[in-house]
């Protein structure tokens, strides 16, 4: 039977809108509307569509966006001022600097330049820190719309193998320190790993975050394993350019238990657990508890 493929974008909507409902409601009992700023600096490409699309979703459920957009020659003293005043202002709940940062800015100084309390990217050593001392943390927003779907696929994770390949420090690690805190068995691999198809046919839960199209083939997955693809690779056939993600979906639909597609499955939580961050943030820095359904 061909696998289930898992809808993240439909996840994603119904998440989204929880969202705008706790937003709602923030708004009219306390009077308080979450706020995000969206630090950009230079003109990636790349960067530039998933800013943009980060500001419209902020917007759509109701938060206040704060853009700003540097040139590429900013130095760091003034980034750092800028993260400084947006620390001070209690009308910012959430701060994201979009990355890659221009050559001359080393994103680690950057990210600790941060309130730890309004790293909705979950990067600052402090929330990498709770993480993975089990402690309320600030969780990046890929390895969590990750869970998410895991959940929304599996009645329990508990002593499941998983297997996550890829160990960035973005995607991989979180995404293991999840699933050990799910209580899973977790293997990461790397590009150093040996003998990969035989850790990946290990897994019950295979989270593959490389970059690599069709690394991952259908002969590599357990029969009956729940596969989720983090991957965006960009990739011309037959004349045309289309996004797939690390895994040969084709071929790991015909043994998997459930997959998610690329595009369509990982991507669209990575934003609306962005925003859910900041709810989350902005109920932490005005003392109520997280809503329901939205944090995690
Ligand atoms: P990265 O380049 O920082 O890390 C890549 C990882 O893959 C490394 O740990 C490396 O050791 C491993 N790797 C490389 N070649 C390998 C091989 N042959 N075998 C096994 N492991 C190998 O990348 P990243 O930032 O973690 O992103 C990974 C992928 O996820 C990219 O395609 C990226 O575009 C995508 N991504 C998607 C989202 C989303 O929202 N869907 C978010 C972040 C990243």
């Amino acid at each position: 039977m061909a696998a289930a493929k898992i809808d993240g974008k439909a996840i994603a909507e119904g998440l989204q809108s929880r969202i705008g409902a706790a937003v709602s409601e923030l708004w009219r009992k306390h009077g308080i509307q979450p706020g995000l700023a969206v630090i950009q600096v230079g003109e990636d490409p790349a960067s530039e569509v998933y800013v943009r699309s980060k500001v419209r979703s902020t917007i759509e459920v109701g938060m206040a966006s704060f853009q700003h957009k540097l040139p590429a020659t900013t130095s760091e003293v003034d980034l750092l001022s800028l993260i400084a005043k947006l620390n001070a202002d209690p009308a910012v709940h959430g701060i994201l600097v979009q990355l890659p940062l221009p050559s001359h800015l080393k994103a680690s100084s950057v990210i600790r330049a941060i309130s730890p309390e309004k790293d909705v990217d979950g990067f600052h050593v402090s929330n990498v820190g709770l993480l993975s001392t089990g402690q309320k943390a600030i969780v990046p927003c890929t390895p969590l719309g990750c869970l998410i779907l895991l959940r929304e696929t599996l009645e329990s994770l508990v002593g499941l193998e998983a297997v996550v390949v890829g160990h960035s420090n973005i995607v991989g690690k979180p995404m293991a320190q999840l699933l050990l805190a799910e209580n899973c068995t977790v293997t990461v691999a790397h590009k150093e790993t040996r003998y990969l198809p035989e850790v990946c046919r290990r897994a019950d839960v295979l989270v593959t975050a490389v970059g690599r199209p069709a690394l991952i083939q259908g002969d590599w997955i357990k029969p009956g394993a729940t596969v989720i693809d983090v991957g965006i690779n960009r990739i011309t056939s037959g004349g045309k350019r289309r996004l797939v993600g690390d895994v040969d979906f084709e071929g790991a639909s015909k043994v998997a238990r459930a997959i998610t597609p690329v595009p369509g499955g990982v991507g669209p939580m990575t934003i609306a657990c962005l925003l859910a961050n900041t709810v989350s943030a902005c109920c932490d820095n005005v003392g109520l508890a997280r809503p329901d359904g939205v944090s995690f």
